[in-house]
C-alpha cells in the first residue's frame, strides 16, 4: 500500500473524535491505519515517537509528510493523564495525583533510589476489595483504569523525569511495580496490555524483570499471568492462617493460602524459579510474633521467596499500629536464618501520604 492512497480515504475519518493511539498495541495502530490505505511502516515509525521519543505532537514526527502529518493530527491523538497536584516528599520521592478524563483521580508514586528509579503505578480508581489496614480499600469508587490509563502514567512519569529517549543506558525510570490504587488482576486484560506495550522492546523496553505485579491473590489470575507475562509477582500475604487472613484481607474467604500457594507453585515453575516476593505488612500484636515468623517460613518452604517486610503505614483513623522496631527485627531475623532474603521496606514517602497502602485519591476523600 502506498501513502497516496490514504487520500481517498480521508473522508471516512473526518467528523468523527480523534482517537487516542496511547494505550492500542502496535498492531490495533496497523489495522486503524490500514483502514485509511496507510501500509504497515508507518504504524512502526508511529509507534517509535511515541513510545521511544515520548512524542505526543504529530507535527515532531519528522519522518512522515506533512500531509499525513496534518491528517494523522486531524484524527488521532497522544493521550497523557493531567497532573492534579505534585507532592515532593523529603526523601526524593514524587507522588503525582493524576485527573483523567471523566474527573476521577489516581495516584502514581516515583521513588527514586541509588541504584535504580522505581515507579508505582494504579491499575483501579479505589479497589472493591477491602483489605483492613488499606486506605486504598476505604475509597468508595472504583473504576478499572484503561490500557491506556494505564500506560499513561508511566508515560507522564517519564515526560515528567526527562527520560526521553526511552531506553537510553543512563534511564532514570528503572523499574515498574504495580503497587498503586487497585488490584491489577481484577483489570487482568488492561493490565496485560499496557505490560505488553510497556514492554515492548520497540518502545519503553523493560524486561519483564524490572516489572513487578502485586496481587492480594486472585487465583485464577496469578496462572494466566504467568503464562502470559512473566513479570516478577509479589503477592500480599500478611498472614499465615485463614482465619486472620480472612479478616485482614477478604479476598482470602474465596481463594484460601492453601489454593493461593499452589497458584504460587505453579508460578514459580513456569518463570524458571525466579523468586516470588512476600508481602507482610507488620501490624503491632497481630502478626508479628515469632510464631508468626516462624509459620510463615514453614508455608512458603520450597518455594523460591523473598519476603518484604512492610511497617504498617498508617492513615487517618487506620485501625491498626504499626509493629515495634523490636518485633520487625526479630521477625526478620528468623526468616533470614531460614536462607530468606527479609528486607525490611523503608517506607518512602510517608510525609505525603504516598507510602504503601496511604494511597486514596484526595478528590474522593473530601467527598466521604
Ligand atoms: N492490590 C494489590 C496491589 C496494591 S497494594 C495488593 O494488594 O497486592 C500494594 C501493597 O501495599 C500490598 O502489599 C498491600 O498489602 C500493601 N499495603 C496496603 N496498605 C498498607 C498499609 N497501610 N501499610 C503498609 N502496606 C500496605
Ligand atoms: Fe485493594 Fe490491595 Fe488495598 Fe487490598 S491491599 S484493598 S487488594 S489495594
Amino acid at each position: 500500500m502506498e501513502d497516496n492512497k490514504f487520500k481517498t480515504s480521508i473522508s471516512s475519518l473526518e467528523n468523527n473524535p480523534k482517537t487516542n493511539l496511547l494505550g492500542l498495541t502496535k498492531a490495533e495502530i496497523k489495522s486503524l491505519l490500514n483502514k485509511i490505505n496507510l501500509p504497515n511502516f508507518r504504524a512502526s515509525q508511529i509507534w517509535n515517537w511515541i513510545y521511544r521519543s515520548g512524542t505526543i505532537d504529530f507535527n515532531e514526527m519528522t519522518n512522515i509528510s506533512k500531509e499525513l502529518r496534518s491528517l494523522l493530527s486531524k484524527n488521532f491523538n497522544i493521550w497523557r493523564p493531567k497532573i492534579s497536584s505534585t507532592h515532593h516528599s523529603q526523601d526524593g520521592t514524587i507522588k503525582w495525583l493524576l485527573k483523567l478524563d471523566d474527573g476521577n483521580e489516581v495516584e502514581t508514586v516515583w521513588i527514586p533510589d541509588e541504584e535504580r528509579g522505581t515507579l508505582c503505578i494504579s491499575s483501579q480508581v479505589g479497589c472493591t476489595l477491602t483489605c483492613k489496614f488499606c486506605h486504598t480499600g476505604t475509597q468508595r469508587l472504583v473504576r478499572n483504569l484503561s490500557s491506556s490509563e494505564i500506560v499513561g502514567q508511566v508515560m507522564l512519569a517519564m515526560d515528567q523525569l526527562k527520560d526521553w529517549p526511552s531506553a537510553s543506558e543512563n534511564r532514570l525510570l528503572t523499574s515498574i511495580v504495580l503497587m498503586g490504587m487497585g488490584e491489577p488482576l481484577f483489570n487482568y486484560d488492561n493490565v496485560k496490555k499496557a505490560i505488553e506495550i510497556i514492554m515492548d522492546h520497540s518502545g519503553i523496553s523493560l524486561s519483564r524483570r524490572r516489572i513487578t505485579l502485586s496481587t492480594s491473590g486472585i487465583v485464577p489470575e496469578i496462572k494466566k499471568c504467568g503464562d502470559d507475562l512473566g513479570v516478577n509477582l509479589a503477592i500480599s500475604l500478611h498472614a499465615t492462617n485463614d482465619n486472620l487472613r480472612n479478616e485482614l484481607v477478604p479476598i482470602n474467604k474465596k481463594y484460601d493460602i492453601k489454593q493461593l500457594l499452589d497458584a504460587v507453585r505453579s508460578y514459580a515453575r513456569i518463570s524458571n524459579s525466579r523468586r516470588v516476593t512476600w508481602e507482610y505488612v507488620m501490624l503491632k500484636g497481630v502478626n508479628d510474633t515469632a510464631q508468626d515468623a516462624k509459620n510463615l517460613v514453614k508455608l512458603i518452604k520450597g518455594i523460591p521467596s523473598k519476603i518484604n517486610l512492610i511497617p504498617f503505614n498508617e492513615w487517618p483513623c487506620s485501625p491498626y499500629e504499626c509493629s515495634e522496631e523490636d518485633s520487625i527485627n526479630n521477625f526478620a531475623k528468623i526468616i533470614m536464618k531460614a536462607g530468606y532474603a527479609s528486607p525490611i521496606r523503608t517506607p518512602r514517602g510517608r510525609d505525603v501520604m504516598a507510602a504503601c497502602g496511604q494511597l486514596k485519591s484526595l478528590s474522593i476523600k473530601q467527598k466521604n
